[in-house]
């Protein structure tokens, strides 16, 4: 057993790889010394690069298309029906986990995004922040919930409860409290289970970077030098790196280290009102006209009128009403694509409040996943190339806003996420061109276990 490869994956989400590169490398000894000793560099995420589903087509090797699902909500069918949130039970590919267990190998799974809820495999599986409260059924196997509260050092905390917060004192400690107790469950874990793959996602820095961003990057709006939150991303970063540090002392030497993020971060300049925007162009009617800004409920939305409607989030999601395939579609099949190339640049050309281009970019999901399962968007868009976000009410009275419709946040999602990897024959040295997809392989070909079947990443040499 001495002998026994392991692979252990640190998943923080969200892990910005400028600031750990970069910015505050030398605030960061442990990663740090992961970079000197292994392999690095960025890791481009999914399109879109959001927590659901990148997490999912890491553990497969699969892109979103494949997976069919687009972002948290999708749509189930072509009626009018608000989305549903797409958790484990939606996915239908193997994970990693699966394939091992398969393979007579034990796992410890804990808080990986899509994971709730827990399906069993040879291991354990803690449920992630989709689950919805510590009453479901949140572990596999069930039991083990118990011996999570008593090991976490107080009550194990899935997720801090909203991000989107005014009160930022507290969001902050609730951070810090999630992620002591995380990692005092892992490390207990790491030396009391038996395990060859151990993952666990972290987070912390994903809802730190959404709620204190403003204050930590002097290109936001709202940034004020001297705030007494001007260091609070990074002052978590320095105790991350503390936290890693003390699991990597307690890893088996011959362990196989990975340090993964599913996107980065970067500056929210500002959101794009998309439904105001199609309600201008005359792409969308309204029953009645709104008193305040509100949320746009497809019921309320006058169908005889409306070409396509939008979704809020971190990026846009474009439906389109057509004829015969929506269930009062005025678009007539026949014009299908010419509407929708209609709508992709009208979007493209819309510039800021003041008509400054922001670069936005439109995707067709056929010309960007290899499959295209379940419904996807007609469009999907990067207001600013990311740099905007979404927001999904009708009745503001103005397309652009500074100010998020969901709850104060600060930043968006970047592209490209970050990898580390040490041991495993791994040469050491930065990479480029590496992938979220590359991930799964790299995993497998450690336990000498050949990819699946249509796993579209390469394992990193
Ligand atoms: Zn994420």
């Amino acid at each position: 057993m001495e002998n026994r490869k392991k692979v252990f994956v640190f998943g923080i989400d969200c892990f910005e790889p400028s600031l750990v590169f970069e910015q505050w490398k030398k605030d960061l000894p442990n990663l740090s010394k992961l970079m000197e000793e292994g392999a690095w560099g960025r890791m481009e995420s999914t399109l879109p690069p959001i927590t659901v589903p990148a997490w999912t087509a890491m553990m497969t090797s699969k892109d979103p298309g494949q997976l069919g699902f687009y972002g948290f909500r999708n749509r189930k069918s072509y009626d009018y029906e608000e989305l549903y949130f797409a958790n484990g039970a939606y996915v239908r590919e193997k994970t990693v986990w699966q394939i091992l267990s398969r393979n007579r190998m034990s796992s410890v799974v804990l808080g990986v995004p899509q994971s709730y809820p827990p399906k069993p495999i040879n291991g354990i599986v803690v449920g992630c922040f989709l689950t919805p409260d510590k009453n479901s059924v949140y572990t596999y196997p069930e039991e083990i919930a118990k011996e999570i509260d008593s090991i976490a050092e107080g009550d194990y905390i899935i997720d801090v409860k909203d991000f989107r917060t005014d009160d930022k004192s507290k969001l902050l400690e609730q951070i810090y409290v999630m992620t002591r107790r995380r990692f005092a469950v892992v490390r207990n874990w790491v030396k009391s289970k038996d395990w060859d793959f151990f993952m666990f996602v972290e987070m912390g820095v994903d809802r730190i970077h959404h709620g204190f961003w403003r204050y930590h990057d002097v290109n936001h709006r709202l940034y004020e030098k001297g705030h007494e939150f001007e260091f609070a991303i990074r002052d978590y970063y320095i105790y991350l790196d503390r936290e890693i540090g003390k699991v990597l002392e307690i890893l088996p030497p011959e362990t196989t280290i990975l340090v993964v993020s599913d996107h980065g971060a970067q500056t929210m300049d500002g959101a794009v009102c998309v439904n105001e925007f199609f309600r201008r162009e005359g792409y969308l009617r309204l029953k009645e006209e709104p008193k305040k800004q509100q949320k746009l409920k497809t019921s309320g939305i006058d169908w005889s009128g409306t070409k396509c409607w939008g979704e809020g989030g971190y990026y846009s999601r474009i439906f389109m009403n057509v004829e015969g395939r929506e269930p009062q579609g005025i678009i007539p099949k026949a014009d299908y694509e010419k509407v929708r190339d209609e709508i992709k640049k009208k979007l493209e050309e819309l510039g800021d409040e003041n008509g400054n281009p922001i670069g936005t970019k439109v995707f067709k999901p056929e010309e960007v996943y290899r499959e295209v399962k379940n419904i996807a968007p007609d469009l999907i868009v990067y207001f600013g190339n990311l740099g905007w976000r979404s927001a999904g009410s009708v009745g503001g009275g103005s397309i652009h806003t500074h100010e998020n419709d969901t709850g104060p946040d600060d930043a968006n999602h970047a592209r490209f996420g970050l990898f580390m990897m040490k041991g495993g024959g791994v040469k050491p040295g930065k990479r480029d061109g590496v992938k979220i997809y590359d991930i799964a392989p790299t995993i497998l070909d450690h336990f000498g276990i050949p990819e699946e079947k249509g796993m579209i990443g390469s394992k990193i040499e």
